[in-house]
């Protein structure tokens, strides 16, 4: 199967060698590096063939059956295939597989709730929040009023009490929980209760989790939340892209507000990507690869403590871990520049104590690749030898290399 079909018809190295360059120099760094960014994965050769398909030329504004344009009545058993098997794996009334991005999924998410103006109550940006919880540079921060709510200093937990105490003394229109950083399970009963208590709507960030609730090793946010708002591309493998689930109720509002509130014309080939993606979630091979992911995250964990690190909440429920490497003399900022030396490409992260800044990291890409708890020891072992500077970036990238040959992303490429 073709991983970027024109490239693999040699249609782009003839007519754009400058580009067809840069597609082969960008999949040899991802091979040949460590993908520990927490948000990114490897989607199939499925997916990218998808990605790559004439859908990609269809307008088709609006949605199924009720189109802006012409032609489209093979696109709409498409998006309608992506809906039902959307629908099917995560046990929602319904799903709205058009947004662009997660991002976009919270801008149609308040769109469809809120008015310019009302509360929001989101977990604050030093201790995990997304731009769209409130940032001053984001649409969210300009138009809304948000109040955040933070993790406890000392065990990483959020902090629950203050999150009902906020709650009730601001009386937001609608509570958001999820998080760019928080490596454990959300309560998401807690934020239920708390937003019934105060009469708000419940929107769940699921941006990172969700392929862990399709795959079963997370619990879902979708009995609890009033919206849920995903993104299709992180450990959900899935193309780059956006998604709300919601009830029955709230369908035509999210609806209107995804389009024409905020998006233009549906991107088809995503959407059919989107749908392969799911059709891969829904397998017992995505369930086990799920808990892989998650197993590998615990025993990366274990072993960068064991290296001495500093891991926020003391290990993880998910696949994301934060590391605060200044045990070992090194700040979050220099140890990210090393380890890019190295081969190990991650990020720098806010740390819910202080201003220092930490690692995020996360196991997905890892994990898709076939790498297990035994590559997940090795590479702690590295990773804290080339932050105490006992290796060298040269050798300790000729290691990485190595141990990226044997585990191809796409094999027989
Ligand atoms: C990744 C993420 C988003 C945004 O997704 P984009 O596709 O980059 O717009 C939103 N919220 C959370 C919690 C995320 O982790």
């Amino acid at each position: 199967m073709a991983v970027i079909p024109t490239l693999e018809a040699d249609v782009l190295r003839r007519q754009d060698p400058e580009m067809a360059e840069l597609l082969l120099g960008e999949l040899a760094r991802q091979s040949t590096t460590l993908q520990l960014i927490a948000a990114e994965n490897f989607s199939s050769s499925a997916v990218l063939a998808a990605l790559g398909s004439p859908l990609a030329n269809k307008y088709a504004e609006g949605y199924p059956g009720a189109r802006h344009h012409g032609g489209c009545e093979i696109v709409d058993v498409a998006e309608r295939l992506a809906v039902e098997r959307a629908k099917a794996l995560f046990g929602a009334e319904h799903a709205n597989v058009q947004c662009h991005s997660g991002s976009s999924a919270m801008l149609a998410a308040y769109a469809a709730l809120l008015r310019p103006g009302d509360t929001v109550l989101a977990l604050g940006l030093p201790h995990g929040g997304h731009l769209t919880h409130g940032s001053p540079a984001n649409f969210s921060g300009r138009w809304f009023d948000f109040v955040g709510y933070g993790v406890e200093a000392e065990s990483g937990l959020m902090d629950h009490v203050q999150v009902r105490a906020l709650a009730r003394t601001h009386r937001p229109k609608a509570i958001v929980c999820g998080s760019i950083a928080y490596p454990r399970h959300i309560d998401y009963a807690f934020f239920r209760e708390v937003a019934d208590e105060v009469g708000a709507y419940l929107i769940a960030d699921a941006a990172h989790p969700i392929g862990l609730v399709a795959g079963g090793a997370a619990p879902s946010p979708v009995p609890y939340a009033d919206i849920v708002c995903a993104t299709t591309h992180k450990v959900l493998r899935g193309p780059r892209g956006g998604m709300i689930l919601c009830g029955s109720e709230l369908a035509e509002r999210v609806d209107r507000a995804v389009f024409p509130f905020t998006q233009g014309g549906a991107q088809m080939h995503t959407i059919a990507a989107k749908a392969v993606a799911f059709g891969e979630a829904a397998t017992d091979a995505f369930a086990a690869y799920v808990h892989r992911v998650v197993a590998n995250a615990r025993a990366l964990a274990t072993g960068l403590a064991a290296e001495g690190l500093h891991i926020t909440t003391d290990g993880t429920d998910t696949h994301l871990i934060i590391a605060d490497p200044a045990p070992l003399g090194v700040d979050g900022r220099s140890a990210r520049g090393l380890l890019a030396a190295a081969g190990m490409v991650l990020d720098c992260c806010a740390l819910p104590h202080g201003d220092a800044r930490g690692l995020r990291l996360g196991t997905a890409a890892l994990t898709t690749q076939g790498m297990g708890e035994g590559e997940m020891a090795y590479v702690a072992a590295l990773f804290a030898s080339v932050l105490r500077q006992e290796t060298e970036a040269r050798t300790a990238r000729e290691k990485v290399r190595d141990l990226t040959e044997g585990f191809p992303p796409y094999p027989g490429r």
